[in-house]
């Protein structure tokens, strides 16, 4: 996968913002030192791209540059308010399909925190692409938001096969998948059961499911249980930055962002701005980061000779940056100084705890062709029409109930954000103007059309606004909607 110009590995660097800069050159200067045998392109990304008018906030040239090389060493971005829409970062991210992002903790020596000793060492694998950050949102009434949780059985089988395969190539023995299926059975459910089928392959590996809430608690009560955690974009998010503070915080944690094609390698980190400039932020993350991006590249004695470098210099605590000493003691090391100790140590290795010994890691292989999954069956029963208006369900329900009169469709209920309002079961919820219409054909046994179910709107647009119809099917016999809470 490795681009090569005249005998050297070119990788895409992008300083970023805030602190990005001061952390990205530390970095550099370390793998420099070691030997390695990196070639950097430098490109820009993020706050100074959004300024020069880049709404995406990635240029062409740095999309040509990552396109070529298929491996970046990036700094934090930040999203400026005001400028841009979207974050650079993300756009990064899905842009090149980097579809899974690798988060490992490890208790680090000298570095002191309320768990010290209990021998943390686990990775967080997080969807990095689908979830409520496909970005996709309306504001479906003036007073009422809807982001779309998307996760496809495709995207759940890329990010739990990536997961087994890194558990076999750093040697760990376990996968947890940790999902909140229990209330989301469709989107979170679709990770869970992906994960126990493709689990049967991966016998040499132990695998569990947790619940996700479970899963934070977990981790503050007893975080030595887990070695490899799989989970969804968001839940991900989450639990890596409490799993980063578990061994000293948010300087520490590393990561690499996957995909079949490119890699980017980052902190887990944003751009901290209020230590932008200073000469003072902790380089560890993404020093760390470029660990993970020299074992990635195959230059596994470069990766463990800095990695150690790295450990050594935080076990003899000559130089420690002031996230670990308490900024304002005056005895914080600056980050040149704390990356100058780094260098010298390059060649040494720590008391305990040596940098692990990795396996190349095995990338699953997937087709580009756009995946689908064939039901034997497939109907359309009814569906879901979605309106706004700030009539009480009493009167609402009768309503429609009254235009779906004589049609093909018949009105079984009305909720509000998730609960059945119409027919009134004698319970007690606020509504908003935003009411879910759902609509079912009156002959069990039939089939819905689209003629019909446009007839129905027409009917539905004679007295309210509505905005959103999503069908009700069944595949394979099987609803692929959820019913209301209190829905019979
Ligand atoms: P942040 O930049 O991660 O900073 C939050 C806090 O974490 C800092 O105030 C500091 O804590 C600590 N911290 C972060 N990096 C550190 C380091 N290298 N060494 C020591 N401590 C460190 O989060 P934020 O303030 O929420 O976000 C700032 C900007 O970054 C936003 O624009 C956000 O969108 C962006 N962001 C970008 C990325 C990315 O590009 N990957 C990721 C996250 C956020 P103390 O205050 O306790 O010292």
């Amino acid at each position: 996968m490795a681009h090569i110009e005249n005998g050297k590995t070119v990788v895409t660097l992008i300083p970023g913002d805030g602190v990005g800069p001061e952390c990205v050159e530390s970095a550099r200067r370390v793998v420099d030192a070691v030997g390695a045998n990196i070639e950097w392109e430098v490109r820009h990304a993020g706050e100074s791209v959004f300024k020069q008018g880049v709404p995406s906030g990635v240029p062409d040239d740095t999309i040509a540059s990552i396109r070529k090389t298929r491996c970046v060493l990036k700094g934090p971005l930040g999203t400026p308010v005001g400028y841009g829409e979207k974050s650079a970062n993300v756009t990064l991210r899905k842009l090149f399909e980097t579809y899974a992002n690798i988060r490992p903790v490890r208790e680090l020596p000298g570095v002191t925190t309320p768990y010290s000793g209990r021998g943390i060492d686990l990775v967080v694998v997080r969807e990095n692409v689908e979830d409520l950050y496909a970005g996709i949102e309306h504001m479906q009434t003036p007073g009422v938001a809807q982001c779309l949780k998307l996760i496809s059985r495709k995207g759940c089988e890329k990010v739990v096969r990536l997961a087994f395969e890194f558990a076999r190539s750093a040697g760990r023995k376990s996968v947890a998948c940790a999902t909140k299926s229990n209330i989301m059975k469709m989107t979170e459910g679709t990770l869970k059961r992906t994960f126990e089928e493709v689990a049967k392959e991966y016998k040499d590996i132990e695998s569990w499911h947790v619940i996700i809430d479970n899963c934070a608690h977990q981790l503050v009560k007893k975080p030595e249980q887990f070695d490899v955690i799989v989970t969804t974009n968001m839940n991900g998010d989450i639990i890596s930055d409490l799993t980063s503070a578990l061994v000293g915080g948010l300087g520490f944690a590393p990561s690499a962002n996957l995909g079949s094609e490119v890699a980017i390698f980052e902190a887990v980190h944003g751009s901290a701005p209020k230590y932008a400039g200073k000469n003072c932020i902790n380089p560890t993350a993404v020093l760390g980061s470029a660990v993970m991006m020299l074992r990635h590249l195959g230059q596994l004695e470069a990766a463990a000779r800095v990695e150690n470098a790295l450990l050594v210099t935080l076990e003899e605590g000559k130089a420690r940056t002031g996230d670990v000493v308490g900024y304002d003691s005056g005895k914080a090391a600056s980050t040149t100084a704390f990356t100058d100790a780094i260098i010298a140590n390059l060649g040494r290795v720590p008391k305990a705890g040596a940098a692990r010994a990795y396996k190349p890691l095995k990338m699953p292989a997937f087709s580009g062709a756009v995946a689908t999954v064939h039901p034997k069956a497939r109907r359309v029963i009814g569906a879901d029409v979605f309106v706004e208006t700030d009539q009480l369900p009493a009167v609402l329900g009768p309503a429609l109930t009254a235009l779906a009169e004589g049609h093909a469709l018949k009105l079984k209920m009305v909720s509000n954000r998730g609960t059945q309002v119409y027919p009134d079961r004698g319970t007690m919820i606020d509504c908003v103007d935003q009411y879910r219409c759902r609509f079912v054909l009156r002959d069990a046994a039939g089939e819905l059309g689209d003629a019909q179910l446009l007839d129905l709107l027409t009917r539905v647009a004679t007295k309210y606004r509505w905005m959103h119809v999503e069908k009700l099917q069944e595949f394979d016999g099987a609803p692929s909607y959820t019913k209301a809470q209190g829905e019979d």
